[in-house]
């Protein structure tokens, strides 16, 4: 029995089952960690630097609910180069959850329907909820794939919003060209909202990256420093629109999240100066090396981005476990720190791996995969 006072929503769903990986990883003395969803690469430096002398200049009040202005200005522009839109706002979020927060608070009335796809971020769902949304899945197994036509079937008059994310987490897939067009025309068709989360965007290693606000200039584009910048403590996001959205959006900043913290906001516009190319050339190869490590191994698919990848467990005749839980917990006796893909999907024969570490943490997670892989025989 929950506790009396505790509000219907706060019940809606579980607490991450990946908080409980990091708990037991904090447990062992030296882990394989191959769970963790963010970069192994510190914040550049001259970021730091920025953030510790805006911190000593004083700069620790608020900033306005819509970012501090050089950095607002600069994305603005970046936003405009990119999609040449007229009608396009933008602000600073306090990370991309705080932009998702949001978007969910402003978009969303009780009952309205959310099409997320299988897999989905393991937020997704939470946050739908809280407000209460109800989410629509839409799986795109075994190719991860989407299909437009299958989504265009699962539209209903209460749909409301389609939640894209590419590259994704858990799967590293990038939508292709003709998916991210096809959907973002369906959304415009229909006029439901889309919502593109671009969090992984510079993480693409085979073909530059596609926003679905090219092809529709009503999607809502959501967007951060976490990853790019290796910054996930900082929450430092934005998010940009049609203004009419963004107006209401920054309303409701205003009254739960004020405004991204200030100094880190100053150390994110000097982050924009740094290029990040040779880190994202550094998780190519580590992508390279993961995926020739399983890929004889496991059945998996070769991720074009982000810095995860989505295995299948193996089924071999000998396989001592029935689901990616029983799997997982396999490869935690071994020291091995990996996800069970129920937590982002509505199946369970996958597990994700993230490969946001370094080469010596890499190399022993394939040695013990590859064992796991024996141990299932077949
Ligand atoms: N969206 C996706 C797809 C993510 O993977 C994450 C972080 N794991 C977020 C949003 C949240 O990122 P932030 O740190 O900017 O809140």
């Amino acid at each position: 029995m929950a506790h009396p006072w505790i509000a219907d929503r706060a019940l809606a769903f579980d607490s991450s089952g990946i908080r409980k990986v990091f708990e037991l990883a904090a447990k062992m003395r030296d882990p394989i960690n191959l769970s963790i969803g963010q970069p192994d690469f510190d914040v550049p430096e001259q970021a730091r630097a920025a953030a510790m002398s805006a911190v000593q200049s004083r700069k620790n009040a608020y900033s306005i609910t819509q970012g501090i202005a050089p950095l607002r200005e600069r994305l603005q522009k970046q936003v405009e180069g990119e999609l040449g839109h007229a009608d396009r706002q933008l602000f600073i979020t306090s990370g991309t959850s705080g932009g998702l927060v949001l978007t969910m608070m402003t978009l969303v009335n009780p009952g309205d329907e959310v099409l997320i796809f299988d897999p989905y971020f393991v937020a997704y769902e939470p946050l739908i909820k809280m407000v209460g949304g109800v989410p629509v899945v839409v799986d795109t197994a075994p190719d991860l794939r989407i299909d437009v036509d299958k989504v265009r079937k699962m539209l209903t008059p209460r749909t409301k919003v389609i939640l894209l994310n590419s590259p994704t987490n858990p799967t590293g897939k990038v939508a292709t060209e003709a998916e991210v067009e096809g959907l973002a025309r369906l959304a415009a068709e229909r006029n439901i909202a889309l919502v593109s989360d671009e969090i992984y965007r510079l993480f693409c290693y085979d073909a530059p990256f596609v926003s679905p606000a090219r092809f529709n200039p009503h999607t809502i584009v959501i967007d951060g420093f976490s990853k790019s910048h290796g910054m996930t403590g900082w929450r430092v996001g934005w998010i940009h629109g049609p203004s009419a959205v963004i107006e209401q959006m920054l309303k409701m900043q205003q009254f739960t999240f004020v405004c991204a913290p200030q100094p880190l906001q100053w150390g994110a516009l000097t982050a924009l100066d740094t290029d990040m190319s040779p880190q994202i050339a550094a998780y190519r190869g580590k992508r390279d090396l993961i995926y020739d490590g399983l890929r004889e191994h496991y059945q998996v698919a070769k991720p074009g981005g982000a810095f995860y990848i989505f295995p299948r467990i193996p089924s071999g005749p000998a396989a001592p476990w029935r689901n990616a839980a029983e799997f997982v917990e396999q490869a935690i006796e071994r020291e091995l720190l990996i996800i069970p893909g129920h937590i982002f999907s509505r199946h369970a024969d996958h597990f994700r791996i993230s490969y946001a570490a370094d080469e010596r943490t890499l190399t022993r997670g394939i040695a013990v995969l590859q064992e796991l892989a024996k141990v299932a025989g077949g």
